[in-house]
């Protein structure tokens, strides 16, 4: 599979818009077109790994990446509250497009469990 399949890598190539907020060599971080929360922010990998149970162990150092770029851009919209990361994975887990990618939800008090 390659960028071309999916929406997330047309905005990695820059050939649609987003509004991000992070980039850098290995990852890419843009604000949801349908927030659920005030801020929600997506971080995904420049690599097309389509989705979480299809990442290998070469791919260790990447997904520790993506953790820590979770970290670094809640520091940059002021997160200081905390806020949640979820990674939606295949049918039952609701992932709609299949770039694997890591939703930051924060900006109010998320609710427990979630639906
Ligand atoms: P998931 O359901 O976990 O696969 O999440 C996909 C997310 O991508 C959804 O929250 C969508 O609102 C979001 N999304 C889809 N297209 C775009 C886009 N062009 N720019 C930003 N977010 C998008």
């Amino acid at each position: 599979m390659t960028n071309q399949d999916t929406i997330f890598g047309k905005i990695i190539r820059k050939e649609i818009p987003a509004d991000i907020v992070y980039e850098d060599d290995l990852a890419l971080a843009f604000r949801d077109v349908q927030p659920q929360a005030p801020v929600h922010i997506l971080v995904i990998p420049k690599k097309t790994i389509p989705k979480l149970s299809d990442a290998e162990t070469e791919d260790s150092a990447l997904l520790g990446h993506l953790l820590l770029t979770v970290k670094k851009v809640a520091e940059l919209v002021g997160l200081d509250q905390g806020y949640r990361v979820v990674i939606n994975t295949g049918v039952d887990g609701g992932q709609s497009v299949y770039h694997l990618h890591l939703h930051i939800l924060g900006g109010r008090q998320l609710n427990w469990p979630p639906g």
